[in-house]
């Protein structure tokens, strides 16, 4: 597309550009901009934010998260926590329960904030072994997650990062099996590997998110953002603006030639998109190994206005922010798995959000906003709805009664509301070992590209999807070290 006004000319020239305004585009920008960097956005859609907007889906006055919802990984990032985001109207909010998970006889198992208090739920020996997991992390928790999701560097605590290292390395359904005999923790741990979109018999990447997710569960919460997390998006963009930066939106960029001639880009799209902008800018061997790179299963996402909360069976269910339906371990193993052998499971993992049990402002007086989705094939078209809310219904009988309005997107509207989300594939690239920390390509550097003013920062790079910006972060300190 040649047809881009050079409104940018107005903004006072820039001297960098990033291409895209997700969570990662953004941090990339303050960063470059606290460093004293002209810094202009280019943002496709005409509202910026990609993986982190909310819109009316449904109905008037009822607020949805069209993608992001919970948000442990923005209330723990190293970066992010560092900026004045309160001062620019993000709020978090913190459910009861940050995340539960039922079973068919009407019992759930949650995860608290306290490991204690988790442990407690399952047999003695399950209790014991929980504990013996989490408790010598978490006086380490954010030594953790700066070595899992900072800069790449020798770890500040090398001891707790081997621990966590030996706990993360065998699949999670290994880990599960060995560690623990009670069903209810088998399970808890089966439903936050499975955010991992890869099968649970597959070892490092599996256990390693789950474990990170619920680690960062008990020492930061689930949050959601006031509001919704379309906030999150607008205090990155304030606080960019309070140090001069500035945003163009409804501007796809196609090639890098419309642009005016700065110092530096910065991608926040997909890695096919940047080699088909940047083109002959890139070495062909470069964009060669880009082509190798492989996305995963797609979604299929419901969105519900209800006439009441979600009748849950199980109490803590009702408190929950976050509600994994997918039973036993053996059943979640199943379905993960079949979204990668083309299988449209009938049983699917479905991950819920009650984003309006904890911040009313989501929908009209007494009224709710409701969350979900499940692993498809990639590119998959076919509608999940029936499949989706027969999971819903056996842990909540009756919940269709509630339903008032539903609004559903597959793996094709997906890829059209965002183009990094390739066939669906909302983690920006499998996520592997073979491809968690070598994303986009196998570097020590992976943010930078052969090109001295290319640089890439997108969930397609360390550390990967989440709404948390390391990967803009990174890539920005890329960019002022060039
Ligand atoms: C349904 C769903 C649920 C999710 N749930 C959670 C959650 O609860 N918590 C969490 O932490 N994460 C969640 N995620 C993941 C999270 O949204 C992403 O990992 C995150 O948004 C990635 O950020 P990013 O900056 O890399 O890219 P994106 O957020 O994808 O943003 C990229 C932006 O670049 C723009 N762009 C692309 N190409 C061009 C171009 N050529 N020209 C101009 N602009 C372009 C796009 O329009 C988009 O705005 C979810 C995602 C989805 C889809």
């Amino acid at each position: 597309m040649n047809n881009l006004k050079p409104l940018w000319t107005k903004v006072s020239d820039p001297d960098v550009i990033i291409i895209g305004s997700g969570p990662n585009g953004l941090a990339a920008a303050i960063r470059l901009a606290q460093a004293g960097r002209k810094v202009l956005v280019i943002e496709g859609h005409d509202v910026p934010g990609g993986g982190t907007r909310t819109a009316e889906l449904t109905e008037p006055g009822f607020h949805h998260d069209v993608c992001s919802a919970i948000h442990p990984m923005g209330m723990a990032s190293p970066f992010l926590k560092t900026l004045p985001l309160e001062k620019f109207g993000l709020e978090w909010i913190h459910p009861g329960i940050p995340l539960a998970h039922p079973f068919d006889d009407g019992s759930c198992a949650s995860l608290f904030r306290s490991v204690e208090e988790t442990a407690a739920q399952f047999s003695s020996g399950s209790e014991a072994a929980y504990r013996k997991v989490f408790e010598p992390l978490m006086p380490h928790a954010d030594s953790l997650l700066e070595a899992f999701m900072g800069p790449t560097k020798f770890p500040d605590n090398p001891l707790a990062v081997a621990g966590f290292g030996m706990r993360a390395l065998p699949a999670a359904l290994d880990a599960a099996r060995l560690w623990f005999d009670d069903e209810k923790a088998r399970a808890l741990l089966a439903g936050n590997a499975a955010h991992s979109v890869i099968p649970l018999d597959r070892p490092l990447a599996t256990n390693a998110i789950g474990l990170m997710l619920m680690l960062t569960g008990h020492a930061y919460g689930w949050p959601v953002a006031k509001g919704g997390s379309q906030r999150i998006t607008a205090a990155m963009i304030a606080c960019l603006e309070s140090l001069g930066g500035r945003i163009e939106t409804g501007r796809p960029v196609v090639s890098l030639d419309e642009l005016p001639s700065v110092s530096s880009y910065t991608f926040d799209t997909s890695p096919s998109a940047m080699s088909s902008i940047a083109g002959d800018r890139l070495p062909d061997r470069y964009r060669k190994s880009l082509a190798k790179y492989r996305h995963g299963p797609g979604i299929f996402k419901i969105d519900y206005a209800l006439s009441e909360p979600v009748p849950w069976l199980a109490e803590d269910c009702r408190k929950a922010g976050t509600v994994h339906l997918g039973g036993t371990l053996d059943e979640i193993v199943v379905s993960e798995r079949e979204a990668w052998e083309g299988i449209h499971s009938e049983r699917p993992f479905v991950l819920t959000a009650q984003q309006s049990v904890c911040d009313p402002s989501r929908a009209p007086a007494g009224k709710h906003t409701f969350w979900a989705y499940c692993h498809v094939p990639s590119g998959s078209t076919v509608d999940m709805t029936d499949s989706i809310e027969r999971q819903i219904e056996r842990f909540a009988p009756g919940f269709r009664d509630c339903v008032i309005a539903r609004h559903t997107m597959n793996c094709d509207d997906f890829e059209r509301y965002n183009p990094n989300f390739i066939g669906g594939d909302i983690v920006g690239g499998v996520a592997d070992w073979g491809q968690l920390l070598t994303r986009p390509v196998i570097s020590a550097r992976p943010h930078r590209t052969p090109a001295p003013d290319i640089f890439i920062c997108s969930a397609a790079t360390p550390p990967g999807a989440g709404v948390h910006g390391m990967g803009g972060y990174r890539a920005a300190e890329e960019v002022l070290k060039a």
